[in-house]
C-alpha cells in the first residue's frame, strides 16, 4: 500500500442534481473562443479552429441553487471578467474520439463561469505569454450542479444561454450558436490529451463578456441545465 508523506488533499468535487453523490473532478479543460459574436469581440476570426487553456480542478466553487455564494475579488487584476458557459462533465475519455464518441462519454451538465484577470490575459497575449495566470486562478470556476444526460446533447440545441450583472442582462444567445458542438470539442480536445472520468469541459462563452466590481452578483443560466448565482466581495 502506498505511504504517502503527508495526507493528500480530497479531490475537488461537484454537487449532482438530485442525489448526494459528488462528481470527482480531474481536469478541467476549456474552451477559448467557441461563439461567432465573441470570437470577433475579442478580435479574432470565427473560422480559427478552436483552442484549449485549463484550469486547476481545485478552481471549482459549488454554486447550490437558491443561494448566492460569496467569493473574494482576486488579487493582481483590476479588471475581472465574467463568461458564461455550457460545461460538460465526462464519463469516459479516451484520445482521438469522434465526435459521436465524445458526446457519448458526457456524464451530464452544467453551468459555468470562466472568470477571467482579463488586463492579465491582455497582457500575456500582447507579449505572447502564457495565459495560466489570467484563467487559472484561485476560485475561477463557479459551477452549478451537474445534471445527469438523458439524451445525445444539452437539452435542446436551442437552449437559452444568458448571464446577469446586478439584475441587467448581460449574455443572452443560445447553445446552437456555437461554433463547435460538445461533441466536435470533446473529439478536438482528445487529439490534445488523453481525456478521462471526471474531466470538466467548459464549451466557450457567447459574446457581451465584460467586467464585474466588487459587491455585484452575477447570475446566469441554461435553460433546461441550471442557473447560479455568486457574489463578488469587496
Ligand atoms: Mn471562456
Amino acid at each position: 500500500m502506498t505511504q504517502f508523506a503527508f495526507t493528500p488533499p480530497p479531490p475537488p468535487a461537484i454537487a449532482i442534481d438530485g442525489t448526494e453523490a459528488v462528481f470527482p473532478v480531474r481536469r478541467i479543460y476549456c474552451v477559448g473562443r467557441n461563439y461567432a459574436a465573441h470570437a470577433r469581440e475579442m478580435g479574432g476570426d470565427d473560422r480559427d479552429p478552436p483552442f484549449f487553456f485549463s484550469k486547476p480542478a481545485d478552481a471549482v466553487v459549488n454554486c447550490p441553487p437558491g443561494q448566492t455564494v460569496a467569493i473574494a475579488y482576486p488579487g493582481a487584476t483590476s479588471d475581472l471578467h465574467y463568461e458564461v458557459e455550457l460545461v460538460a462533465a465526462l464519463a469516459s475519455g479516451g484520445r482521438d474520439l469522434t465526435p459521436e464518441q465524445g458526446l457519448a462519454a458526457v456524464f451530464g451538465y452544467a453551468v459555468g463561469i470562466d472568470l477571467t484577470r482579463r488586463d492579465l490575459q491582455n497582457g500575456f497575449k500582447a507579449k505572447g505569454q502564457p495565459w495560466d495566470a489570467a484563467k487559472g486562478f484561485d476560485f475561477s470556476a463557479p459551477i452549478s450542479p451537474l445534471v445527469a444526460r438523458t439524451q445525445s446533447g444539452p437539452s435542446g440545441l436551442g437552449a437559452r444561454i444568458w448571464l446577469k450583472c446586478d439584475g441587467a442582462i448581460r449574455q443572452d444567445s443560445r447553445l446552437d450558436s456555437m461554433i463547435w458542438s460538445v461533441g466536435e470539442t470533446i473529439a478536438q480536445c482528445s487529439r490534445l490529451w488523453t481525456l478521462a472520468t471526471g474531466d470538466l469541459i467548459f464549451t466557450g462563452t457567447p459574446e457581451g463578456v465584460g467586467p464585474v466590481l466588487r459587491s455585484q452578483t452575477l447570475e446566469a443560466g441554461i435553460d433546461g441545465i441550471g442557473t447560479l448565482a455568486l457574489r463578488i466581495e469587496g
